[in-house]
């Protein structure tokens, strides 16, 4: 504290390096699952897609979001979260590892706190863990093509393991087998897989598992009932009270295209 003396010992203090972001940057935090290919096998995850693991994951990442400050949006799938800061945030004086361990710790204590919740028949089983890094990104445009490159990640991986998942599930092939019938394969080639014998869409493919799922700043009406206090004839009665409150909300959508952007370039002020 401010009052204490300082200490012939606090000069170790200077060995701390210096990890300041940038000024005015996009400061943003990506984090992953460490080894849930394990995790997932043993927790008996759906495949290609557990639902409950994504909205698990995305409980935490707003649960991060409401607790630490200055998140504008965020972008998930899979294993993986990420975060970012407004530009002109000021947060512990913008020192990276704040930003990481701060937003990785919040989300995987939330993860184990709210398994449960999630996974009613599943006990978890061990503590996972996820590593996370920090990416400074210097403009609008380099930004909007990181989270592009993450949702294009998901699109490729996501169509792979329909095709693979659907030849081993549907065929009988074994994993191997999958995995030789789609080498050099290109994203035209599964889809014809999937439509021809397996009359799979991927079009008509989840949304949350094609597109991952964006969270944004916004205004829901909230519907509680409330306890009345006065006046005197109505008290101890219940009442249906409705307030606005602006949270972090899912979306799952297209971020690469402009669209998005048009729509709320409240994010990118
Ligand atoms: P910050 O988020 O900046 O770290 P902080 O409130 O955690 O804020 P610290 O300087 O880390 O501040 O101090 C931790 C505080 O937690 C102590 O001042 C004390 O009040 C409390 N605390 C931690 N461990 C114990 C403990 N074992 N018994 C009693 N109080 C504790
Ligand atoms: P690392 O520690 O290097 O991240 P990893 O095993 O976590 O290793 P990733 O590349 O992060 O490797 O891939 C995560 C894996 O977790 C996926 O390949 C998939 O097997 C599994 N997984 C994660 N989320 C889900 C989900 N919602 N449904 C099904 N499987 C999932
Ligand atoms: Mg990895
Ligand atoms: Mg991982
Ligand atoms: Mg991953
Ligand atoms: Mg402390």
């Amino acid at each position: 504290g401010a009052t204490m003396a300082k200490s012939r010992f606090e000069y170790v203090r200077d060995f701390e390096a210096d990890d300041t972001c940038l000024a005015h940057c996009w400061v943003v935090v990506r984090l992953d699952g460490r080894n849930f290919h394990r995790f997932a096998e043993k927790h008996h995850f759906a495949k290609p897609n557990d639902s409950r693991a994504l909205q698990l994951m995305t409980k935490c990442a707003q649960t991060v979001m409401e607790e630490l400050e200055d998140i504008v949006i965020a972008y998930g799938q899979s294993d993986e979260y990420s975060f970012v800061f407004k530009r002109k945030s000021n947060w512990f004086k913008r020192r990276a590892s704040k930003f990481m361990t701060h937003v990785v710790s919040q989300f995987a204590s939330s993860f184990v706190f709210y398994w449960r919740s999630y996974f009613e028949d599943q006990p978890l089983l061990y503590p996972p863990g996820f590593d996370g890094r920090v990416v400074v990104y210097p403009s609008n445009q380099t930004l909007k093509d990181y989270l592009s490159w993450r949702q294009a990640d998901c699109h490729i991986n996501n169509l792979y393991n329909t095709v693979f998942w659907a030849l081993v599930q549907q065929s009988g092939l074994t994993p191997v087998q999958a995995q030789a019938r789609l080498q050099g394969t290109l994203a035209a080639d599964k889809n014809e897989i999937l439509f021809s014998e397996f009359n799979i869409n991927y079009n008509n493919e989840p949304m949350m598992y094609r597109k991952g799922t964006v969270l944004i700043w916004q205004k829901v009406d909230e519907v509680t009932t409330k306890e009345v206090k006065l006046p005197a004839e109505t008290e101890g009665k219940k009442m249906v009270v409705t307030r606005t409150r602006t949270k972090p909300v899912p979306l799952h959508r297209d971020i690469i295209g402009d669209a998005f952007w048009k729509e709320h370039p409240e994010i990118l002020d």
